[in-house]
């Protein structure tokens, strides 16, 4: 099945015939040239779908709440948004040459991205502030977050089933698992019967929270004294572009291990919506690697010397995935 560029492409029609209660409300969508070629009606997915990843961090969660295109032809993927939007710029010439499949992965390969950008999908998530911070950074998408100046914070925090220990060779990493006492006992009778099932520090600092709120201070201000494992909200809408490439970072082994079960829920989603572009996403970036100069000279047998601790340690990590 193709959906092939037409040189005299009719317009896209929308119409929306509605009435007071919105009851029967009918939404019409055409592209002739996408959808009679195929002799196939449009489909909305969403009403159909529950894309929910519940349980992260076991308070957390990860849910598809909206995305475009929502409508496709039956019988398809979604993917067919990336091929329709690239197929504009190669034109009806190079038609035959490609199959959708061939097509998605030769536009990652090359990194011809701008495809995947004609996708957007809209989240909403719940993690942790500390994972939050890490999240932000990827400035590529809108986020509207969960106000605790407005709205009391709910007392949820992640509290971690084990210990990680600190990692030795890389200052920003965890490895193994340590034991550990708090420096004090939490075990307070006078605590709240749901504060004294998180009888740790956390527990205390949300008790002082809502002492703070009975008190009258402002949410603003009683926040203050929160830990940074409480839990926030917000939605977040991306392009697929860039979602693989948040997903290239957060997946990576180098991630904290909180959000990249984050990062795995949406890989999950992705390869439900995108099966092949989530294959290539998988084939030429996940688990793909670029080689420097250095590494190609060292594969070829040349002697080489890293510049760096650093360089050399890379070179090894990559040793060991090409089994040499
Ligand atoms: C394992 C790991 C460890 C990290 N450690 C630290 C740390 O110790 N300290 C710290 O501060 N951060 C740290 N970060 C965050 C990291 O430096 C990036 O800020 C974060 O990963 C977002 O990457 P990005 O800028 O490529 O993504 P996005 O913000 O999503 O941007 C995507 C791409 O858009 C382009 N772009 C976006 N905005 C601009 C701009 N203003 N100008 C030019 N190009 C732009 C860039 O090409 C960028 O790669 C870490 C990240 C990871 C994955």
């Amino acid at each position: 099945m193709s959906y092939l560029f037409k040189e005299n492409r009719p317009d896209v029609t929308v119409s929306v015939q509605d009435d007071d209660t919105r009851e029967g409300a009918a939404v019409e969508y055409r592209h002739p040239a996408i959808f009679d070629e195929v002799h196939q009606e449009p489909v909305d997915l969403l009403p159909n779908m529950s894309v929910d990843v519940n349980g992260i961090l076991k308070d957390g969660f990860v849910r598809l709440v909206d995305f475009m295109p929502r409508m496709r032809p039956t019988g398809t993927t979604l993917d067919y948004a990336i091929v329709q939007a690239a197929r504009v710029s190669y034109g009806a010439g190079t038609k035959t040459h490609r199959d959708d499949v061939g097509l998605i992965r030769h536009l990652l390969r090359n990194k011809h991205t701008s495809p995947f950008e004609m996708v957007e999908l809209k989240f909403h998530v719940k993690m942790p502030i500390f994972v939050a911070r890490q999240w932000v950074r990827h400035r590529t998408a809108s986020i509207n977050e969960y106000s605790g100046r407005y709205s009391e914070m709910p007392d949820e925090c992640y509290i971690p089933e084990e210990w990680r220990g600190q990692g030795k060779n890389n200052r920003q990493g965890s490895e193994g698992v340590v034991e550990y006492e708090p420096s004090q006992s939490y075990e307070d009778p006078s605590l709240p019967l749901h504060l004294i099932e998180q009888a740790n520090a956390e527990g205390v600092a949300f008790q002082e929270y809502k002492t703070r709120l009975e008190a009258g201070v402002s949410r603003e201000l009683a926040r203050t004294c929160l830990p940074l494992s409480t839990f926030t909200e917000w939605y977040w809408k991306i392009d697929l572009h860039n979602l693989m490439h948040f997903l290239r970072l957060r997946l990576d082994s180098h991630a904290q291990e909180e959000i990249r079960v984050y990062g795995c829920a949406i890989d999950a989603i992705i390869s439900k919506l995108f099966p092949s572009t989530h294959s290539a996403f998988r084939d030429f970036i996940v688990e793909s690697m670029t080689l420097s100069r250095l590494e190609i000279d060292a594969l070829k047998g040349v002697e080489v010397e890293f510049p760096t601790k650093g360089e050399a340690a890379a070179w090894e990590e990559k040793k060991k995935l090409l089994g040499i």
